[in-house]
């Protein structure tokens, strides 16, 4: 008999759900991590992001203020209590994580893990253990570019960490961390510099929303340099970084992020003398099952590289769960997955984008309302939302909603059922507006 019924290597989102729910269901369980239980989303993405997002948003709702009766003395931000809270509440929330292992008896080590057959894991600590199935949760980390002076520039894994507030920060990239982060910091009060190899940023997502992102994001200051690719970096000898570029001018910066995408965690875990196959960028191949191809090894999360989400994590490890442990076997649905960046504004959206409906169905029609807050009305803050609804002019089905705008997340976390419930424009029109909102533009496109 092995020593487990299951080992998951890898304490994040996706680990940590599959080990808690096959626990629950009886199974014998351990989890490895050699890093902090909680994974990317807890420890250094997700969670401490979402609270500097709230941190950076106090810069404009202070000067909002004032339009509003309140008198505000200056305003002043102390990055030090912001970063230290921030991670305090990881910290939290990470013995949280704990805890819902130890009570459910799962075995945890925290030590590195790797595989040395299709049922056998070797401990850093020399320990060998057996378990009938090895599930493999360890996500992905980020990509630095192989040039010189690299070592000058920091990753999404050190930025939480940040001594003190850039005065001028350089962040490479035009996906999800970058459009965060150049938020963040530039409400913190850095000059922000973006830089990216294309005039495409935020690729997956509705062009005419992201526009309005890089419309307001100039205007509230933000540099953006297209076409643009860092080449060198310098540390001149009072600390800062002097960037040569390819495409614009050098830059002068106090700190450089690379955000240019994550790759999976693969490397050094025995996975191919184990015989598990791999795809180009070091994913591990599973099937809908989230089987590998050796039968006793599964994976899931972003080491597989499907969609890189943590509520899909999540999904994927509680299918895995049910249907190896739980006798209750099904697998995700990954059609309509919703997604937001939380920049500011923040955006969202769910289905298909306009140009993607065009290709796919054909005839479509496609509602906007593009309206300023009330609240920005009043604090005179000249910034505008939008919201798009896309339909299959065949059927009158919404196929895609895209939003951005104040709390665009949150309501398109509700809009987005009506997409998975395949309800049509009809329904929405048929919906009476709860006014005073902004989710009530949704109803009210014609
Ligand atoms: P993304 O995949 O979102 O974006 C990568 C960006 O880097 C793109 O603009 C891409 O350009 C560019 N890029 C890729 N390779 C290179 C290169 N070699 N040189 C220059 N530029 C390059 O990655 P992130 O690092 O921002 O985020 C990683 C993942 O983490 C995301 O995919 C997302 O799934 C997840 N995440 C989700 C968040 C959320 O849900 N809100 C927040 C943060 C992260 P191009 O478009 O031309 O390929």
């Amino acid at each position: 008999m092995a020593d487990f019924d299951l080992f998951v290597i890898g304490a994040g989102s996706g680990g940590v759900r599959a080990a808690r729910v096959s626990a629950a269901y009886g199974a014998r369980v351990a989890i490895a991590e050699e890093y902090r239980v909680g994974g990317t989303c807890v420890i250094r993405g997700c969670v401490p992001k979402k609270l500097l997002v709230y941190g950076a948003h106090f810069a404009e709702d202070l000067e909002d203020a004032a339009m509003f009766g309140w008198d505000v003395p200056k305003k002043r931000f102390d990055w030090p209590t912001l970063r230290d809270n921030v991670l305090a509440e990881v910290t939290r929330i990470e013995a949280a994580y704990t805890d819902t292992l130890t009570n459910h008896e799962v075995t945890i080590f925290r030590e590195r893990a790797e595989i040395t057959g299709p049922n056998a894991i070797r401990l850093a600590s020399g320990k060998q253990v057996t378990a009938d199935k090895i599930l493999i949760a360890t996500g992905a980390t980020p990509v630095m570019p192989k040039i010189e002076g690299i070592e000058h520039a920091i990753s999404s894994n050190e930025v939480f960490l940040l001594d003190a507030l850039p005065k001028r920060i350089v962040i490479a990239g035009g996906g999800y961390i970058a459009s965060e982060f150049a938020g963040i910091f530039h409400q913190f009060g850095s000059h922000v510099t973006l830089v990216n190899r294309t005039d495409v940023i935020l690729r997956q997502y509705d062009q005419q929303i992201v526009d309005r992102l890089i419309q307001i994001s100039l205007r509230k200051g933000i540099d953006f340099k297209f076409h643009s690719t860092i080449d060198k970096i310098d540390r001149r000898d009072d600390g800062s970084l002097h960037i040569s570029m390819t495409g614009c001018d050098d830059i002068e910066a106090s700190a450089l992020l690379f955000a240019t995408g994550r790759k999976p965690n693969t490397s050094g875990l025995g996975l191919e003398a184990a015989g598990v196959e791999m795809g180009e960028k070091g994913q591990i191949k599973v099937d809908a099952d989230n089987r590998s191809s050796v039968p006793s090894i599964f994976a899931v999360g972003d080491v597989t590289d499907r969609i890189q989400l943590t509520p899909v994590a999540i999904r994927e490890a509680q299918a895995f769960a049910d249907t190896f442990f739980g006798n209750t076997p099904h697998q995700v649905d990954y059609s309509c997955v919703p997604s937001a960046v939380f920049s500011h504004p923040p955006l969202a959206g769910v289905g298909m984008t306009e140009g993607e409906a065009r290709n796919k169905l054909g005839q479509i029609k496609t509602y906007t309302s593009d309206f300023r807050a009330m609240k920005n009305a009043l604090a005179g803050r000249d910034e505008r939302s939008l919201y798009k609804l896309v339909v299959d002019g065949s059927n009158d089905r919404i196929v895609g909603i895209h939003m951005i705008g104040p709390d665009a997340p949150e309501i398109l976390q509700a809009a987005a059922v009506a997409i998975k419930g395949k309800l049509k424009k009809s329904d929405f029109d048929a919906t009476v507006a709860l006014h005073p909102t902004m989710a009530e533009e949704l109803v009210l496109m014609r």
